[in-house]
């Protein structure tokens, strides 16, 4: 990112004690050693910054680490459960769910709510109903990380108007629990937040560029470039699903033709998977597995097609984004082991440069978008926005 202001004493100071907090959470226990070795700050400053957690009783200490040879062995040091903790709260279009966390990104409590048509003129009160459940039973949380369904006003903190969203719209999300909570709240895009869980803790902790793509009924993203959430100037999530794979194709309710979710969102294939298998009712995680597990399923032709759309989408992302990997989650992560080595070779074949691309699972299961939504908050930690 481009740095336009200098940095006085303060902010380095802060930014110096997120990078030691980021190190402990991401990668503890360390020793001191192994925290001036990988910040790069002096022996000394790490130790100030440790006295400062431990007096906050943030860090205690795990243990010795062996080392070879003689001399005293290094003290391991991990966050304390006396740390604080972060709560997440996740909208989406059939459900909400807000979660307790420590800044390890373990779940210490989790409440889950459905969001129907009869009970959408509540929607604020589900979402405080939520908060209120996995408030923690001692001290106050750091904050309020929201990933929602878009399309969202980041600078405003607002969700606008999502499609299917059971007529809500326009909700000054940040405003309405700020001024319950009295917290600082972070509202970012689901799939963002999926693809910061991805980064800190998840299948992208080896990679600086990737792309989290989302399958679920629409097919949504979270890019990381360098290291850092890609976010446009107006503050909109990126939105592979609405990439065309032809400009002829299906219209879209974006208004565009052809975008990939029209072939290879849920809403799309898993009628088609219903159909096909005779199977009315059957969520599609069910057909991936008869898939996984049958070589014949009467699955395979839609999934196979699904594949195709998606490699033809992500060949785009890859074209423009030059990525180290893309992780699949949300639905998506049900896919079946054949699906994701297909994308793979397809999308080497198909790109320029015939670079190969991972396609991995997400870490999370099907549920990185739940659990990415402290990371928007975290994120803000971890850069040092909460200690000074
Ligand atoms: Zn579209």
């Amino acid at each position: 990112m481009e740095q336009r202001k200098g940095m006085n004493n303060d902010t380095l100071r802060s930014r110096n004690r997120g990078l030691v907090l980021k190190l402990l959470a991401t990668e503890g226990p360390l020793s001191r050693v192994d925290l001036s070795r990988r910040t790069g700050l002096s022996k000394m400053s790490v130790s100030n910054i440790i006295a400062e957690f431990d007096e906050l009783g943030y860090v205690e200490v795990h243990g010795e680490l062996s080392v070879q040879g003689s001399g005293r062995n290094p003290i391991a040091l991990r966050l304390s459960d006396a740390a604080p903790k972060l709560i997440g709260l996740f909208v989406f279009r059939d459900e909400c769910a807000a979660i307790l966390c420590d800044m390890r990104l373990n779940t210490l409590k989790e409440s889950r709510a459905a969001l129907n048509n009869d009970n959408a003129a509540q929607f604020a009160d589900i979402l405080f109903g939520l908060v209120d459940s996995v408030w923690p039973d001692a001290g106050t949380p750091l904050g309020i990380g929201v990933g929602s369904i878009g399309p969202l006003d980041l600078r405003n903190g607002m969700i606008l108007d999502a499609p299917r969203f059971h007529g809500i719209h326009h909700v000054p999300i940040v405003r309405i629990l700020k001024e319950r909570y009295g917290l600082p709240v972070q509202l970012d895009g689901q799939y963002d937040c999926a693809a910061l869980a991805e980064k800190y803790f998840g299948a992208a902790r080896e990679y600086r560029d990737f792309i989290f793509l989302g399958v679920s009924t629409g097919i949504g993203s979270g890019i990381v470039s360098r290291g850092e959430l890609l976010r446009s100037a107006a503050g909109y999530s990126s939105e592979l699903g609405h990439m065309s794979i032809d400009w002829r194709g299906n219209p879209c309710v974006c208004g565009n033709r052809g975008c990939l979710e029209t072939y290879a969102g849920l809403q799309v294939v898993a009628p088609r998977l219903r159909r096909d298998c005779g199977r009315p009712d059957a969520p599609f995680e069910v057909f991936c597995r008869e898939a996984e597990r049958d070589g014949a399923s009467a699955a395979w032709p839609a999934l196979n097609s699904m594949t195709r759309a998606l490699a033809s989408g992500l060949t785009n992302a890859v074209n423009l984004l030059d990525p180290q990997a893309i992780v699949i989650g949300h639905a998506g992560y049900y896919l079946p082991d054949q699906c994701l080595a297909t994308l793979e070779t397809e999308i080497t074949r198909q790109r320029l440069a015939k670079r190969p691309v991972k396609i991995v699972r997400s870490a999370f299961g099907a549920e990185a978008q739940v659990r990415g939504c402290a990371c928007c908050l975290l994120d803000r930690v971890f850069k040092g926005e909460f200690f000074r």
